[in-house]
């Protein structure tokens, strides 16, 4: 591995598959277990108490579910050390038993077809503190440069059951959620979703936040701080848009510069992938003692109010200085990863490949294609090509970090087949507008392009997504003619590729045989917005 290759993976803080065993625990935590199969999340309502000096958190979630099948048994996660003190069903107590980090409730009620039920999880304890946020996450327990407590929760793949119970699987998602947080009544909680009221209770203040629409349980934050606010509206495609920030008061002239961005953003992203998915939810930027994350309608923000990443330009070329990563890749995850969301994290290509790809559309609104070009070229220095991208199913493992640079790289090779921006827009804002709100499988998206380009693309994504191969073009140039063709590639990959002959435009369609096409000239340029590799022999 090479050294830039060695940071670029710290930086980015990919997870990769590793020679690990796969034990009960992890399909307990991957799999659609038939303790969770058989009911349907509709509502949480989470409570909790935050006490920063004591590195402790206190409270109770409420899930309420609809009964699809009939069954006894109700899974339930909580990672350990924090501990379940109570589990009830309409007032009555439950019994559970515990296998690590999944608990199962036997209950008493019978459980009718259609119907709701709640059950009540009282929990506490020393949650899990995060390592390297928010890869390595868990509670951040910081402090600002004054003293005061600067706190912030972040656990996606660890898992949201690292800080409270829930259905710790991401096929299922609640219709709505409330989340209550109490903190020492000087600090501020800044959590998703629009704040509805703020109680005093001796030393506590308690932030209830609402959030309207189906939220994913990474996604669920809590942000605790000496915050400062101010806001404006966003003029959207469906109206007005309340755009709130929260940061550090030593921050906030800085912020009101650099977050200007913010409204770019979504200029961008509607234009390219329709509506915020999340208008009922409003749009925050919150800052946090770490680099940031996609949190639903509160991504937070540590990108230290420069453009670039960490100051870092990930593509070589410049152009990634013309924006603040964190701002545009966090909020990028808005339509994918948010709104469009993994069933199983083996598919997370869907979160960051989509936006790592947003990126280079961000820059193609504000600052032309060929600049769009020029990044998302540039970043395949970044592709490791070490594993494939999709990862193991049914045991919570992502695939390879490829998933965000080649990833990107395949979407926009996909872009030039498709030639014709405003189709390729339209099928952008097409999934954003079919799997609405939805949780999906690889296999769903490939099926929608496939459709929606007119190309079958069955080849097209083995290849990309589940080897390592890099289609090689090999050719030999004999007198007026080109002979081509394809090898290190699956069965069936017969991309078509543009070449420029003495500077005009043709197509080859190469397959694994030797074929032979008649040139126009002497010159040949393969387009580099194809993702392949070329090798004149
Ligand atoms: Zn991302």
């Amino acid at each position: 591995m090479k050294k830039s290759l060695i940071l670029f993976a710290l930086i980015l803080g990919v997870w990769s598959i590793n020679a690990q065993e796969l034990t009960r625990q992890d399909t307990l935590r991957g799999s659609i277990t038939p303790e969770r199969a058989w009911w349907d999340l509709n509502h949480y309502d989470l409570n909790v108490k935050i006490e920063p000096s004591k590195k402790f958190i206190s409270g109770y979630n409420v899930v309420r579910y609809k009964v699809l099948e009939e069954a006894k048994t109700l899974q339930i996660d909580l990672q350990e050390p924090m501990k379940i003190e109570s589990i009830e069903q309409d007032g009555k107590k439950l019994k559970f038993t515990s296998e690590g980090n999944a608990h199962f409730i036997k209950l008493k009620k019978k459980q009718v077809l259609g119907e709701f039920n709640e059950v009540k999880i009282t929990y506490s304890g020393q949650p899990r503190e995060a390592v390297r946020a928010p890869w390595d996450g868990g509670f951040s327990w910081k402090q600002d440069k004054n003293g005061n407590p600067f706190v912030a929760t972040s656990c996606q793949g660890l898992g949201a059951s690292v800080w409270w119970p829930n259905k710790d699987h991401m096929y299922d998602e609640v219709d709505s959620m409330r989340i209550s947080v109490t903190v020492p009544k000087e600090l501020m909680d800044v959590s998703n979703g629009q704040l509805e009221s703020v109680e005093e209770i001796d030393e506590f203040k308690t932030y209830n936040w609402v959030v309207k629409n189906p939220i994913n349980n990474y996604g669920v934050n809590v942000n605790i701080g000496n915050y400062v606010h101010f806001d404006e509206v966003f003029e959207g495609e469906k109206g007005p848009l309340k755009l709130d920030y929260y940061v550090l008061p030593e921050n906030l002239e800085k912020a009101k510069k650099q977050f200007v961005q913010a409204p770019m953003m979504l200029q961008a992203f509607e234009h390219w992938f329709g509506p915020y998915p999340f208008y009922e939810d409003g749009f925050k930027l919150v800052e946090v003692p770490y680099l940031g994350m996609e949190h639903q309608s509160s991504v937070t923000y540590g990108n230290k109010f420069e453009n670039g990443y960490l100051g870092r330009d990930l593509s070589g070329t410049g152009w990634g200085l013309q924006f603040d990563f964190i701002i545009i890749h966090e909020a990028g995850h808005e339509w994918f990863a948010n709104n469009i969301t993994y069933k199983d994290i083996a598919d997370m290509w869907i979160h960051e490949g989509f936006t790592a790809y947003s990126e280079n559309l961000y820059l193609d609104y504000h600052f032309g294609t060929k600049a769009s070009e020029a990044y998302v070229v540039g970043t395949r220095s970044n592709i490791q090509n070490d594993s494939p991208i999709i990862g193991t199913y049914g045991v919570n493992k992502s695939g390879s970090g490829d998933m965000y640079y080649k990833g990107a790289n395949m979407l926009h090779t996909l872009r030039q087949l498709v030639e014709d921006d405003d189709k390729w827009r339209q099928i952008l804002r097409g999934l954003n507008k079919d799997f609405y709100h939805k949780t999906v499988t690889t296999k769903e998206i490939e099926g929608y392009l496939s459709k929606h380009t007119g190309k079958d693309l069955s080849a097209f994504f083995n290849q990309y997504l589940r080897t390592t191969m890099i289609p090689n073009l090999e050719y030999k140039l004999e007198g007026d003619e080109i002979k081509f063709r394809y090898t290190d590639v699956v069965q069936d990959f017969d991309m078509p590729v543009r070449v420029f002959i003495d500077g005009s435009e043709k197509w080859l369609f190469p397959n694994s045989e030797w074929k032979t096409e008649k040139l126009d000239g002497t010159q040949v340029v393969f387009d580099k917005n194809f993702y392949i590799e070329t090798k004149k022999i």
